[in-house]
């Protein structure tokens, strides 16, 4: 018995063999895309159509299971960490995710300075920039002029 198909009673979710191999896929590379963890499923369990990848996804984010973010240019990235408000650290030219804590906590973590009169329950915050390797490789930004 490991934790997912616990959890997946606990939450009265049928326990499938492609449900726990999304978490468990999930699990071991947060942050992947629909197509990378249909690959790793596939690699696990043998054949699964992309479109039975999407559902149990979309299941498992309905139910709270895993979180999906969706960054601007990127198709939505998934992962296990739920539960927290933490945010992202995401590499303009790699694309490397990095989670990073929330200072506040809590959603939203940050106050609107005029609310129009919405109940406000989340703020988006995603950090844009370059990862280390990134920076070393590329250390002139594109379309600087060249220094001879
Ligand atoms: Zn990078
Ligand atoms: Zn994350
Ligand atoms: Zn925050």
């Amino acid at each position: 018995m490991n934790r997912f198909s616990t959890l997946l009673r606990s939450l009265r979710i049928p326990v499938t063999v492609q449900r726990l191999a999304v978490l468990r896929a999930v699990e071991a590379s947060p942050h992947s895309t629909a197509d990378r963890i249909a690959a790793l499923v596939r690699a696990e369990i043998g054949v699964i159509s992309r479109q039975a990848v999407y559902n149990v996804l979309g299941t498992l984010v309905e139910k709270g299971l895993l979180r999906r973010i969706q960054p601007a240019g990127s198709p939505a990235l998934y992962e296990t960490r739920v539960g927290d408000n933490h945010h992202h650290l995401i590499c303009r030219g790699c694309g490397k995710t990095v989670d990073v804590a929330c200072a506040v906590g809590a959603r939203p973590c940050l106050t609107a300075e005029d609310d129009a009169g919405f109940l406000i329950d989340e703020a988006e915050v995603i950090y844009w920039g370059r990862c280390p390797a990134c920076r070393k490789t590329k250390p002139v930004s594109p379309g600087a002029p060249e220094h001879a």
